[in-house]
C-alpha cells in the first residue's frame, strides 16, 4: 500500500488555514473519500507527491499541460524571460506574438485580449455580448461550467456539480434571473427558450464539447442548430473553449466541428501552464472593448511576459500532428478500457471528442447533465481509489474529464491498461 503520511500531515495544516484546506474545491478530493495528495513535482507524464510516490498524470492540471510537465522548451523561454524582468503595465511583443498565433489558429478570432484565467473570459465575454447587443439575458446549459462568474454559477458542472451546489448562495437573485438554462444537447428545449425569451437574449454561451459533466460532445446538428437560432435572434454566439481550445484539435472545438461562433472564451492550454485567459472573436464586437471602445474590463497582470511566453512556446510546439498522435493513443487506451469493462463485467460509457475523454460507469449512453448524474458514483469511487494505489493520478471527480499530453508514451497507455485490469477487478459490487 502506498503511504500519504506527509499529504495527510499537510491537509491537517491546510485545512486550518484555507477554507477546506484548497485553493479550488475539487482539489479536496471529497468525492472520493480521499485526503488531498500534495504534489512535488513533475517531468513529462510523470508526477511525484511528497510522500515519494509517483503517478503518470491525466490530470495534466485539469488540461492545460499539452506537452507534459515542465516542458524544456516551455521551461528555458520562461526562464530567459524571467531574467529580464516578470512584468512592465506596458505593451510587449511576446502579446503581439501570442494574440497573431491565437488569430490565425482560431477561426472566428480576429481580434483578442488577454486576461488571467477563464473566468475572467467568460465574464468578459459575456458583459461584451451584454453591451453590445444592449440586452441582459443570456442562456446557458445544464452542466455547462463557465467559472464562478455571478450569472453563470447556475446549474454549473465541475466542482459545483461534484459537491452538489448547482446554484451558489451569494449569486444575487437579480442576476440569476437573467440566466436562462436548458439540458444539454435538447434542441426542443433550446427552441422554446428562444421563443420565449430571443429578443432578451444577449448571448448564449455553450462549452462545444462539455468536459464539466464528464465528457459529453455535441449530439449531431446541436451545435450548427445554436449557431443558427442565434443569427435569426440576433444573439451572441460564445463558444466556451476554455477547456476544448488547442485541446480537441489543432484549430480548436470550433475548427473541428466547422461552426464559427460570434466571441470565443479560451484558457488553459494557452497559458501553457500559467494563468492566461483569452476572449476573441468578431472584430465588429471586440472593437466596443476599451479603449478602442466603451466597454471597460482591464487587468494588472493582463498579458503578463510569463504567462505569454509560456502560451506561445506551449502552441509553437502544437501541430496538428502532435493531435494524431495523442488520438491514436487516446484510441488504445479507449480500447482498453472497452475490454476490461467486458472482462470484468462493468457497466462503462465512453465519450470521446478528438483529445478528450469522459468514462462513466453507466450502461447508458451520456448525452447530458442528468444522465451523466445517473452513472455509478461509488464504483467511480473505488475505481479511482484503485488507480492511485496502481500509480495513475486521473481527476478525482466523475464530473470531470481525462487529458493526454504529446507526453505520454506507448509505454504509458499499456501500464495505464494494466491498472484498470487490476481496478476494475477489485470493484466491490
Ligand atoms: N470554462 C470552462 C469550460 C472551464 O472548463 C473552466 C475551468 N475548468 C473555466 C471556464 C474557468 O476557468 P478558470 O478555472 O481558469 O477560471
Amino acid at each position: 500500500m502506498r503511504q500519504f503520511n506527509e499529504s495527510v500531515d499537510a491537509y491537517k495544516e491546510a485545512v486550518d488555514i484555507m477554507p477546506g484546506g484548497v485553493n479550488s474545491p475539487v482539489r479536496a478530493f471529497k468525492s472520493v473519500g480521499m485526503s488531498p495528495i500534495f504534489m512535488e513535482s513533475g517531468k513529462g507524464s510523470k508526477i511525484k507527491d511528497i510522500d515519494g510516490n509517483e503517478y503518470i498524470d491525466y490530470v495534466l492540471s485539469w488540461g492545460p499541460l499539452i506537452h507534459g510537465h515542465a516542458d524544456e522548451r516551455v521551461v528555458d523561454k520562461l526562464k530567459e524571460t524571467a531574467a529580464k524582468g516578470t512584468s512592465f503595465g506596458s505593451p510587449t511583443l511576446i502579446e503581439n506574438k501570442l494574440a497573431q498565433t491565437v488569430i490565425d489558429r482560431v477561426p472566428s478570432i480576429e481580434m483578442v485580449r488577454m486576461v488571467n484565467s477563464g473566468t475572467e473570459a467568460t465574464m468578459s465575454a459575456l458583459r461584451l455580448a451584454r453591451g453590445y447587443t444592449g440586452r441582459d439575458k443570456i442562456l446557458k446549459f445544464e452542466g455547462n461550467y463557465h467559472g464562478h462568474g455571478d450569472s453563470l454559477l447556475i446549474k454549473a458542472g465541475s466542482g459545483v456539480a461534484t459537491l452538489g451546489l448547482p446554484d451558489s448562495p451569494g449569486v444575487p437573485e437579480s442576476i440569476a434571473q437573467n440566466t436562462i438554462t436548458v439540458p444539454y444537447n435538447d434542441i426542443e428545449s433550446l427552441r422554446l427558450a428562444f421563443a420565449n425569451y430571443g429578443s432578451e437574449l444577449a448571448a448564449v454561451i455553450v462549452e462545444p464539447v462539455s468536459g464539466n459533466m464528464g465528457v459529453v460532445p455535441p449530439k449531431n446538428d446541436f451545435l450548427q442548430e445554436l449557431r443558427s437560432i442565434t443569427n435569426e435572434h440576433g444573439t451572441v454566439l460564445i463558444f466556451d473553449e476554455v477547456m476544448t481550445g488547442f485541446r480537441v484539435d489543432y484549430d480548436c472545438a470550433q475548427g473541428h466541428f466547422g461552426v464559427t461562433p460570434d466571441l470565443t472564451c479560451l484558457g488553459k492550454v494557452i497559458g501553457g501552464g500559467l494563468p492566461v485567459g483569452a476572449y476573441g472573436g468578431k472584430r465588429e464586437i471586440m472593437e466596443k472593448i476599451a479603449p478602442s471602445g466603451n466597454i471597460y474590463q482591464a487587468g494588472t497582470l493582463s498579458g503578463n511576459p510569463l504567462a505569454m511566453v509560456a502560451g506561445y512556446e506551449t502552441l509553437q510546439a502544437l501541430t496538428r500532428e502532435s493531435y494524431s498522435q495523442i488520438n491514436d493513443k487516446l484510441d488504445r487506451l479507449i480500447e482498453g478500457f472497452k475490454q476490461a469493462a467486458i472482462d470484468f463485467d462493468i457497466p462503462l460509457h465512453i465519450n470521446r471528442a478528438g483529445s478528450m475523454l469522459g468514462v462513466f460507469f453507466t450502461n447508458e449512453p451520456v448525452i447530458n447533465f442528468e444522465c451523466a448524474q445517473k452513472a455509478n458514483l461509488d464504483y467511480f469511487a473505488q475505481y479511482y481509489r484503485a488507480m492511485i494505489e496502481e500509480g495513475i493520478f486521473l481527476p478525482p471527480s466523475q464530473f470531470e474529464g481525462l487529458f493526454l499530453s504529446t507526453a505520454h508514451t506507448d509505454e504509458d497507455i499499456e501500464f495505464t491498461i494494466r491498472a484498470i485490469r487490476n481496478a476494475f477487478a477489485s470493484i466491490n459490487k
